[in-house]
């Protein structure tokens, strides 16, 4: 127990394999190309891979410095099916011993034919998303599931001795979310005392297995929580006690990435854990009285930036290093945050400018890192990293200098805005224009923006990428499928078109590639869920827009119709939580950088006569801090961008906005404050209940609350939707309605959404003769 803990170490290493494979693996087992045996062979060997390859970075092979945080799906669910927290309607996935195997582990995931699977939320502020597990008055705990073992025991074998990792007590049920069957009122959080002595088994089991550590991981607690803050702090404590009190345990690590613990730091310091790793990154240095309550508690300084991609400032690191060993008697470094959100390593990306790389930190440049800054706290002769400080500090030196980084231009235009550039004359005026100019029918239909990205597109545009067409032979190719899409828009009816987004890649990766100041890379994938992973491009310069972007694609589809066609823009909060960041100055300023580009495609569009234009901000929510007290500000300048990038429109250019959930609450004001007039938000899987949250909002704009759920194959019946339509009436006034899908179109089939789009306008037609 009183194994010393590691002067380094990360919180998590990427599971997707280097180059997708534990992907390619889980796709093809899904599909019933590959048996069991061959899924688990493909896992092992990602996994020991990992453990051989981050000993090989500096962690060593034998000191618990390397997290096992492999997980097939979600370590969430992985938490889950260990505790056997599994909702009634999936009871018979047990076996007979009363365990959870791989096929249950995967049904919990994505459901089949007759069960939702478990809700998919986004984790923290990140664009991970987990699985939340769903807990009633009933649900019995037991330990179902035994791969976190399995896997420290297949470590050992090979020599590892890895520390398991697993979500925290606290953590897990904060996730949580009552059953169905829960009574009204029901709080999962109830449940900790009942779940605590699973986890000092769980520890037993562990101990038993040879672990020497293990990571309870309590990030929930560096966000505000509905608990009130002194039954949390007292949960906190109860349950920690009670962990560290276990006889046959191993030492005990708790993670908080993500931000800031606050007054529980020193609560959970003197617990009786032996280690406490801190988000030094997110969550600032905390006060040196807080950190006196650690005592002989490691103090695991997570210095080293895991959530972004930028080699790190060597000196500044250090000098927190020295404050923190200055008041607390043991530290180890590590990252701030688990590694699952960067790609694997930098040397996978020869082709990227060859400056912008040396400025870059991926998943493996950071563990180099760590173990480098280790030195400093491993009672090493002092100064010995001096070499690597210096070579940081002149690295970002030159990053700082470089061209493209600061451009006068882009700051003169950001330095002169006035009130005025972000105000549109008020609602009313404009929206008496745009029916004059749009004269659209009452509950007029639309759709999001992309229409199915069929194999025929998706090769179009990667010959194009080879060089095996030329830019004739792909526009002619690009504007076919524009042509289909918008002569299928006037046979089914659709009042409002759009071109499809077919020449998208996706929709922030697209405007990255087309202004200045980004870059993508090629093979930097993060795991977004499951078996899902983006690319998130990077900005690293001001941003400026060389040349229109959207204009070419959105005018020719304008020239095919009489209708009005809607052109289709990513907002500027969305580009900035889908990409990379620079780090070297506040996100809002960023923002406004590239709200302005996008003020420029606003104006070039209206010029080329659309008169509709959506810009897109799903991600508008998922950049929302956790903590409240830093939340305004927050908002202030996200919808400040927005109207930013909006408000040079014309008063009879429609402004639409689209938002991918329903769960506005903490912000409705926000949203309210984008001043779009038109917003569409998801709400046919919630079946319209969100209707209830608009009624009697200030909200008095127009509003789409989706009808079709397109996350799914399943065709909407023309009654569904009619019964959809006719409770959003009842409730918003219809003249402010919209009739449309919950988003775009592009995972779909064309043979599906042909048929859902065709009920839904009719739906629509027929609803509208009722009123
Ligand atoms: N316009 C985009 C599309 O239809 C919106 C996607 C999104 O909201 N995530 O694909
Ligand atoms: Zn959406």
């Amino acid at each position: 127990m009183s194994t010393a803990f590691p002067a380094a170490t990360i919180i998590g290493y990427p599971r997707i394999g280097p180059h997708r494979e534990l992907k390619r693996a889980v796709e093809s087992y899904w599909a019933g190309e590959s048996t069991a045996a061959q899924l688990e062979d493909t896992t092992r060997r990602l996994r020991l891979n990992s453990y051989g390859h981050l000993a090989a970075l500096g962690l060593g092979e034998s000191t618990s410095a390397i997290p096992a945080s492999f997980s097939l799906y979600d370590q969430v669910l992985d938490t889950a099916a260990t505790f056997g927290v599994v909702p009634d309607r999936f009871r018979d996935l047990y076996d007979d011993d009363g365990r959870l195997g791989l096929d249950a582990y995967f049904t919990l995931a994505r459901g089949d034919a007759g069960r939702q699977p478990l809700e998919m939320t986004k984790w923290f502020d990140t664009n991970y998303h987990y699985l939340v597990p769903e807990i009633g008055p009933g649900t019995r705990f037991t330990l179902a599931n035994n791969w976190i073992l399995r896997n420290v025991e297949e470590a050992a074998e090979q020599g590892f001795t890895v520390r398991p990792t697993i979500i925290g007590p606290v953590t897990f049920l904060l996730l949580s979310k009552a059953a169905d069957e829960a009574p009204a009122g029901f709080d999962p959080f109830s449940r900790l005392d009942d779940l605590l002595p699973l986890y000092v088994q769980f520890l037993e089991q562990l101990a038993e297995a040879g672990a020497q550590w293990v990571q309870l991981e309590e990030p929930a607690l560096v966000a505000d929580q509905a608990v009130p803050t002194a039954e949390l702090a007292d949960a906190v404590e109860r349950a920690y006690r009670l962990l560290a009190a276990a006889k046959e345990r191993p030492a005990v690590l708790v993670t908080t990435q993500y931000g800031s613990l606050g007054g529980l730091l020193p609560i959970l310091g003197s617990t009786g854990i032996d280690a406490l790793h801190l988000d030094l990154v997110k969550g600032g240095l905390p006060p040196a009285a807080d950190l006196a309550a650690l005592g002989d508690t490691t103090l695991i300084a997570g210095v080293v930036d895991g959530h972004n991609i930028w080699k790190a400032d060597l000196a500044r690191a250090a000098t927190t290093l020295s404050t923190l060993t200055a008041s607390v008697s043991r530290v180890s470094v590590a990252t701030s945050t688990s590694l699952q959100h960067v790609p694997h390593s930098v040397e996978d990306e020869p082709q990227l400018n060859r400056e912008l790389r040396t400025w870059l930190a991926f998943a493996d440049q950071k563990v180099e890192e760590v173990v480098t800054l280790s030195r400093l706290v491993d009672h090493s002769p002092a100064g010995t990293i001096d070499a690597a400080i210096a070579e940081a500090s002149a690295v970002l030196a030159a990053r700082a200098a470089t061209e493209g980084v600061i451009r006068s231009e882009v700051r003169a235009r950001v330095g002169s805005l006035t009130p005025s550039d972000f105000t549109r004359v008020p609602y009313p005026e404009r929206s008496a224009a745009q029916e004059t100019a749009l004269q659209l029918p009452v509950l007029p239909t639309t759709t999001i923006g992309s229409f199915p990205q069929t194999a025929e597109v998706r090769s179009a545009r990667a010959r194009f990428l080879r060089g095996d067409l030329t830019a004739e032979q792909y526009t002619s190719l690009m504007q076919e499928e524009i042509s289909r899409v918008v002569a299928l828009q006037e046979d089914l009816g659709f009042d409002v078109l759009v071109h499809g987004e077919p020449e998208r890649n996706d929709m922030v990766q697209y405007f990255a590639e087309n202004l200045d100041g980004f870059d993508v890379t090629v093979n930097g994938w993060v795991q977004s869920y499951g078996s899902r992973c983006t690319r998130p491009s990077i900005l690293w310069g001001d941003v400026s827009r060389p040349d229109a972007i959207t204009v070419r694609w959105a005018e020719y589809a304008q020239s095919l119709t009489e209708k009005p066609v809607k052109g289709m823009l990513t907002g500027p909060v969305t580009i900035l939580a889908w990409s990379f960041v620079r780090d070297d100055q506040p996100l809002g300023e960023t923002a406004n950088q590239v709200a302005l580009a996008l003020r420029d495609e606003v104006s070039d569009l209206e010029r080329a006569g659309i008169r509709v234009i959506q810009v897109d901000e799903p991600a508008l929510r998922e950049l929302l801090p956790l903590r409240k007290s830093l939340q305004p500000d927050y908002l202030t300048w996200s919808v400040a961008s927005f109207r930013l990038a909006t408000a040079g429109a014309t008063p009879a250019t429609q402004i639409h906005t689209h938002l991918c959930y329903s769960e506005f609450g903490a912000i409705i004001d926000a949203i309210d404050g984008l001043d779009a007039d038109v917003t569409s938000i998801e709400a046919a899987r919630s079946r319209m209940e969100v209707v209830h949250d608009l009624q009697g909002q200030q909200f008095a704009r127009g509003v789409g609350p989706g009808v079709y759920d397109i996350h799914s194959p399943r065709i909407p019946g023309e009654d569904e939707v009619v019964e959809l339509v006719e409770k959003a009436v009842r409730h918003v006034p219809a003249r402010q309605l919209w009739v449309n899908p919950d988003c775009g179109l592009k995972t779909r089939g064309y043979t599906e959404t042909t048929e859902s789009l065709r009920n839904l306008v009719n739906a629509a037609i027929r609803v509208r003769a009722q009123l």
